[in-house]
């Protein structure tokens, strides 16, 4: 799905529209590398917009969440829901206040979501575990039969889904080039920090500080 004449309307990109993506490979790069999704749903008129875990297996995208999640269980209900994924990578000072901007990569995979069980159910949680942290799935003790059942894992087929990336400088106004302020791109990005609390001990069977 390149070329955009073969995107169906509902995911045609409007706005800016030379930002859209639709190429699977682009799609699949942000929602692997981020690490947070938006699931959105409706429940009786009211929308939700739920953050969550997600990760890719191949063509399907998983979501997340504890049983006891109204999200989980309506979404799984035969209703069609839409998560987003965004990436953030600058931002965009321009001259003018009107054309600030954001640099980013984002995804919106619409879809009917589907309860997975048995064997893709343990696939995805370990490639939410390993999306978080590779290897961890092979590290850490493996889930049982009840915390597997307190867990509910959603799918969607990666089939109706749009990128939207914008990159590069300000779009100043040609009038707006003398104006006296700071202009240009403040890259920022997410960052794991040294790893904390590793100093905690374990006696008597509880976690204690040393
Ligand atoms: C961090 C961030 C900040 C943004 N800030 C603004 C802002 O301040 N003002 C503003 O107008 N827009 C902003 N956008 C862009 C915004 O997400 C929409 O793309 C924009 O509102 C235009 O939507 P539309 O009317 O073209 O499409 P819509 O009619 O809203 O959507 C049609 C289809 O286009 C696709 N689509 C739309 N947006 C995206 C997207 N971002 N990523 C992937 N697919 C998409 C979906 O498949 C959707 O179903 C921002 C985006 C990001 C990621």
């Amino acid at each position: 799905m390149n070329d955009r004449r073969d995107v169906p309307e509902h995911l045609r990109i409007k706005r800016e529209p030379q930002r859209g993506v639709y190429d699977r490979g682009t799609i699949d790069a942000i929602l692997d590398e981020a690490l947070v999704c938006h699931l959105g749903f409706e429940v009786d008129g009211q929308p939700y917009v739920i953050p969550t875990l997600h990760a890719r297996i191949g063509d399907r995208l998983y979501v997340h969440g504890s049983a006891a999640s109204r999200m989980l269980r309506h979404a799984a209900s035969e209703m069609r829901v839409c998560v987003t994924v965004t990436l953030l990578d600058g931002l965009v000072l321009a001259r003018s206040v009107f054309n600030h901007s954001i640099n980013y990569r984002s995804v919106v995979v619409l879809g009917m979501a589907t309860n997975v069980e048995g064997d893709e159910k343990a696939e995805a949680l370990k490639a939410f575990t390993d999306h978080v942290a590779p290897g961890r799935w092979d590290e850490a003790r493996q889930p049982t039969e009840q915390e597997l059942k307190a867990t509910w894992i959603l799918s969607l087929p990666l089939t109706e889904a749009s990128a939207k990336v914008r990159t590069g400088p300000p779009e100043d106004d040609p009038e707006d080039l003398d104006f006296p302020v700071w202009s240009g791109v403040v890259p920022v990005h997410l960052a794991a920090e040294p790893s904390e609390y590793d100093w905690l001990r374990v006696r008597d069977g509880r976690i204690v500080a040393p």
